[in-house]
């Protein structure tokens, strides 16, 4: 692919492509001058007072090379966001971010049990963030979704809880459940109870593995708990046939998730300061991409990787050579693993994408080469 693309477009460009993005934590993506305004209002200290500074220390908090580092800043993000004015504030913000950065779609994600501790019960968080986001559709335009996370370092029956809970909200903007936190020690099939009752339920199931850990937490994760898509599966390429020597499933994972389309919810910068890959070079995105797997180009978070999804599409177009015509599958690819529904992805794909593209491609005199419609 590397030489399609010699010139490239620019980062404006790439921001007025319509984009779709499944995989955004609420609490990974606040505004430094909303954290500060935040912070002042509910007397909480803060590293500093400054919006780049304060920034600046997220990144730099973030950019470790470990999970449980990385994580560590979402300590400051939650401790803001206990009452409902904040959370409806940062959900809103977090829709016209996104709208900002030329996402059509979004599904954003967050862990309910993580805001209770200012006496919030659960219903009365998510009514908080689901306002703030119907709110910002609204405003801009674009549509959100959201998904709850449970933890996996936590009580499986919390997890179960969690379920229930996203389950209750299904009518009101909710479409899917996810795994989150820490993978190290923390097997997913731990927590099969929830996801035994949200299979019951019909629900949408997404959880992070193989980002931290190899592909046993990947293959758990659909096997064991029924996950539609995987968060990261960066280490997924261990399966590939020619690598499989000795391990779980002699490559038939891989080949499972590919035949059965099931999404891999990739991210570049946030793998680079987790320690999951040490170089974005070394990333597995474009082999998986050109394999013809449903993969899809995500943030993870935006403020502690201090990113964008347009910059993270120009990072791959800078690292892997890749051009409108990929940019193009990666946007359908987002639209077809959408938890929304059949019938919103259809329109999604329809109204939003296709046309866009081929007009894209009229502009920047490409030669309307046919996508893959997998
Ligand atoms: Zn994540």
């Amino acid at each position: 692919m590397t030489g399609e693309n010699p010139v490239g477009l620019d980062l404006e460009t790439i921001r007025g492509l319509p984009k779709v993005l499944l995989h955004d934590h609420l609490d990974g993506g606040l505004r430094p001058l909303t954290i500060i305004e935040l912070a002042r209002e509910r007397k909480i200290e803060l590293p500093s007072s400054d919006p780049e500074e304060l920034e600046a220390w997220f990144f730099r908090g973030a950019n470790r090379g470990s999970l449980p580092l990385y994580l560590e800043g979402f300590g400051i993000t939650c401790s803001l966001t206990q009452d409902t004015e904040a959370l409806r504030r940062i959900a809103l913000e977090r829709v016209e971010d996104l709208a900002a950065d030329g996402v059509v779609y979004a599904e954003i994600r967050f862990a309910p049990i993580l805001h209770i501790q200012g006496g919030l019960n659960l219903e009365q968080v998510m009514e908080s963030v689901l306002g703030g986001i119907h709110r910002g559709c609204e405003k801009t335009g674009i549509d959100a979704r959201v998904i709850v996370c449970a933890l996996r370092n936590m009580d499986p029956a919390i997890s179960l809880e969690m379920a229930e809970l996203a389950v209750d909200f299904r009518d009101r903007g909710v479409v899917g459940f996810d795994l989150a936190g820490d993978e190290s020690g923390h097997p997913p099939k731990k927590h099969i109870e929830a996801f035994q009752y949200l299979r019951r339920c019909n629900f949408n199931i997404t959880i992070h593995a193989g980002e931290a850990f190899g592909i046993s937490s990947i293959w758990q994760a659909i096997q064991y708990c029924g996950a539609h898509r995987i968060g990261h599966a960066t280490r997924l390429v261990e399966d590939f046939a020619e690598h499989h020597g000795g391990q779980l499933s002699g490559g038939t994972l891989a080949k499972y998730i590919l035949d059965k389309r099931i999404s891999l919810e990739m991210c570049l910068s946030s793998n680079l300061h987790t320690g999951a890959i040490e170089d974005v070079k070394e990333h597995p995105f474009l082999r998986v991409l050109q394999e013809g797997y449903r993969v899809t180009l995500n943030v993870d978070n935006y403020l502690m990787s201090a990113t964008t999804l347009s910059s993270e599409w120009d990072l791959a177009q800078r690292v892997f050579g890749i051009g409108i015509d990929q940019f193009e599958i990666l946007a359908l690819n987002g639209a077809k693993g959408a938890f929304c529904g059949h019938s919103d992805r259809v329109a999604l794909i329809r109204n939003s994408l296709l046309e866009a593209y081929a007009d894209a491609r009229t502009k920047l005199g490409g030669e309307g080469i046919p996508v893959d419609a997998s």
